[in-house]
């Protein structure tokens, strides 16, 4: 598909960047070229760029802050649009309408500057809102569905629409039917609590993180999902696997859980590493690893 990029970037106000390499922007530090990464500003641009994309049939793809996913050496093919931008908090008393492009980190301390609980086992959760929904992130027992009354979502032919909490199927790192929807701003309800309490949780759990996993370098979190009654880590660890390596990446020491880019992996580097684990972990343990982070562009099968 031949596409003018340059004439799109002219169409529209707002930030709309050619050719940017994957290496700039994700939490690995890897994966190659997007041909155009636009940065609407306001829904009323999210609607008018996506829907010039649907008339002209351009393929999309969304992204928070990209730190759960691996984007391909060859790239992703089209337009990546960013959420980036979406900031906007609404506050009313216990419930907060939040946009998608807010930190997800940024969100939970305001919270628990407010005294409002629910949330706080999530500190530290790098990533963006719309992401952290996406995914229904989650951290020490709480995750962002708890708490969710409901999304605003626009489809991919620009209608805006409003999805109550009843209507979504959501699951351990897994929400059913947000696969071509962009999640605008999502509804949370919290729970009044004691603020100094919360204060310990949240430094608690921040130098938890800090102590457990290899933030020093460059990675996009755990790399599986935990398995019944078990976790990835233990199972990667119980199979000698810490320090394994190909290329640039390599199994976190620190936490096997991770896969890290130690200075120059490729996206194949990590791909390569991710299914010698699963691999690996499967001939030994016959437990089946799945993958909790996104692939995206084009892959090998
Ligand atoms: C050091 C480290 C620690 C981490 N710890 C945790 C942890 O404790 N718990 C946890 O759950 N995760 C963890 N993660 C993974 C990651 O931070 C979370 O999954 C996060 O919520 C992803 O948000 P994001 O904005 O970066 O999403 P992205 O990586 O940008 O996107 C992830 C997926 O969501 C989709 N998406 C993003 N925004 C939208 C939107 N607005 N509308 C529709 N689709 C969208 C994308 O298309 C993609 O499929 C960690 C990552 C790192 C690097």
């Amino acid at each position: 598909m031949n596409i003018d990029y340059s004439s799109i970037k002219e169409r529209f106000s707002f930030d709309c960047l050619l050719n940017v390499s994957a290496k700039e922007f994700t939490s690995y530090r890897i994966g190659g070229q997007i041909e155009l990464l636009a940065y609407p500003e306001t829904e009323d641009e999210f609607k008018s760029f996506i829907r010039y994309c649907h008339s002209e049939k351009l393929p999309i793809n969304i992204l928070g802050r990209a730190t759960n996913v691996l984007i391909s050496d060859k790239g992703v093919c089209g337009i990546v649009v960013s959420t980036d931008k979406l900031k906007k908090i609404e506050m009313s008393n216990k419930a907060f309408s939040v946009g998608a492009g807010v930190l997800w980190d940024d969100f939970v301390l305001l919270t628990v500057n407010e005294g409002l609980s629910g949330l706080e086992k999530t500190s530290g959760i790098p990533g963006s809102v719309g992401g952290a929904v996406f995914m229904n992130a989650g951290a020490f027992g709480q995750e962002v569905f708890d708490r969710i009354e409901g999304l605003k979502v626009m489809d991919l032919s620009g209608k805006v629409s409003f999805l109550k909490k009843e209507d979504i199927k959501y699951f351990y790192r897994k929400v059913e039917g947000l696969e071509n929807l962009i999640i605008l701003s999502a509804v949370f309800l919290l729970e009044e609590s004691d603020k100094k309490e919360l204060l310990k949780i949240r430094k608690d759990i921040l130098s938890q993180r800090e102590e457990k996993q290899p933030l020093d370098y460059p990675s996009a979190g755990s790399v599986f999902k935990r398995p019944k009654d078990d976790y990835a880590s233990r199972l990667i660890d119980s199979c000698g696997l810490k320090g394994l390596r190909i290329g640039g990446a390599e199994v976190s020491i620190k936490h096997a859980g991770f896969i890290i880019n130690k200075g120059n992996a490729t996206a194949e580097d990590v791909f390569e590493l991710m299914n010698k684990i699963k691999a690996e972990v499967k001939k030994k343990t016959q437990i089946t690893l799945e993958l909790e982070q996104i692939l995206m562009g084009e892959w090998e099968k």
